[in-house]
């Protein structure tokens, strides 16, 4: 009897698991997945706000990071559209919205875990929880690990699906890359992606739970370095929201410093917003500051930017206005800048930016191409996908790719 042992029960490994066991041909095969939570897939049923962003129907390299272009193979192998009929097959109906997002028919991450974990109970996969490899070594053909249960596994083939750093409450942990550098790899720097930025707060405490939709520029210098747009949160250490997400990666890779241009009233020119300026002071000529911006934006967007523009009290007149002053408001409606401080922690990320290098593995199998038997997939690895089911969509792919890839060294 052989036995394959996949080293975390997320995403990834649950679907290697599935793969080996569904590609192996012969039936002298234990596969035992070893999960250091008390359950398999706790990341996998928090996804997309627990109804699980499963993948996205543009999965183009601009969307990922790291060794895009390795990972870019793999994708094209196991596409968007395979991975969504292999879901068909273990019950999982797919639906897709007007980005390209595709979720769970169900709006249910667990629905999805349910039907992984059925599947795999079906195939006879073993579920092994509250059982953290602690070391794995190599003696000749075989892997003797470590269990932090006390137990030690001698296997034939090891799948390091242990995934990143990232919601340690969810099993985000370091130990698979220990596990992979004592076993010969290197792991390039590492860190937080998909997460909220800290700003300085001065001046936004007032918008504290505000929601708006915005255009968000991250700068560095005058360089701009990404774009989005959508619905901005303001909170107490600073922005987020999924535009904020969506621009958080290099801040969290550290390098340089940043502000971003926060525009209020993106469907504008800034000529456009100060003519409309103009237009309100004729129309609204007995008010005061504390209504100008009445009716056009949020009550406290509005009280507040034009605290910090004009530096007046709310009771300024608005038939006072002068026109510096409807020019200073529009270029703060237009650009209001904020310097970034940093990002939240690794438990408020939703994903590692870095990992395995992919040219130490196989590309058509996974395998270490430094110790025979080894394969690794999922987030672990060198790669990284924007918000949008790109994530998932990688840990899908390397998945299969991985088990797939076990199951043709096996046999
Ligand atoms: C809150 C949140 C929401 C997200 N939403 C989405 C989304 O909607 N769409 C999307 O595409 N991506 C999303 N992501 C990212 C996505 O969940 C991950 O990229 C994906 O789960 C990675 O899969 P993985 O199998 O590589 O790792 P994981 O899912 O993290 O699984 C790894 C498993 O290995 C276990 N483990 C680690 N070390 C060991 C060890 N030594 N021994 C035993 N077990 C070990 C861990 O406990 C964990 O269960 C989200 C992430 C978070 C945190």
């Amino acid at each position: 009897m052989k036995t394959a042992v996949i080293i975390g029960g997320g995403a990834s490994g649950l679907a290697a698991a599935i793969t080996l066991a569904e590609s192996y041909g012969r039936k002298d095969l234990k596969i035992i997945i070893a999960e250091r939570m008390d359950r398999l897939g706790k990341k996998l049923a928090a996804t997309g706000n627990g109804t699980c962003n499963i993948t996205n129907k543009y999965c183009t390299p601009e969307r990922y990071h790291g060794d895009v272009k390795a990972a870019q193979k793999i994708i094209e192998r196991y596409p968007p559209e395979a991975v969504t009929e292999r879901f068909l097959k273990i019950g999982v109906l797919c639906t897709l919205d007007k980005d390209g997002k595709m979720y769970p028919f169900s709006r249910q991450a667990s629905s999805v875990l349910d039907c992984l974990r059925a599947r795999a109970a079906a195939l006879g996969i073993a579920e092994k929880c509250k059982c953290e490899v602690t070391a794995v070594k190599k003696k000749g053909d075989k892997f003797l690990l470590d269990c932090s249960d006390g137990e030690k596994i001698t296997a034939d083939a090891v799948i390091l699906a242990a995934g990143g750093k990232t919601a340690p409450s969810l099993g985000g942990s370091d130990s698979g890359y220990t596990i992979a550098a004592v076993l010969g790899h290197t792991v390039t720097a590492l860190s937080p992606a998909i997460v909220q930025l800290k700003t300085e707060t001065g001046k936004i405490k007032p918008l504290k739970g505000v929601k708006t939709d915005t255009k968000i520029t991250l700068l560095s210098n005058d360089s701009v370095i990404a774009e989005q747009t959508g619905e901005l949160l303001f909170t107490e250490y600073g922005i987020s929201g999924p535009p904020v997400l969506q621009i958080s990666r290099p801040v969290g890779a550290k390098k340089g410093s940043y502000r971003v241009k926060i525009d209020f009233m993106p469907e504008f020119s800034e000529n456009q917003v100060r003519d409309i300026l103009k237009r309100r002071k004729n129309d609204l000529y007995t008010g005061t500051l504390e209504s100008f911006f009445t009716g056009m934006l949020s009550k406290r967007i509005g009280q507040t930017l034009a605290k910090i523009a004009l530096s007046r009290q709310l009771s300024f007149k608005i038939s006072e206005l002068i026109d510096n002053d409807l020019d200073l408001l529009a270029k703060t409606i237009k650009g209001f800048e904020l310097p970034v401080t940093g990002t939240l922690s690794w438990q408020n990320a939703q994903v590692t930016a870095g990992g395995i290098p992919l040219d130490q593995f196989d590309n058509q199998t996974l395998m270490s191409k430094r110790c025979a038997g080894l394969f690794a997939a999922g987030e672990i690895l060198n790669v990284d996908g924007d918000c949008g089911g790109f994530n998932l969509q990688w840990a899908w792919s390397s998945g299969i790719t991985a088990g797939a890839g076990a199951a043709a060294y096996l046999e």
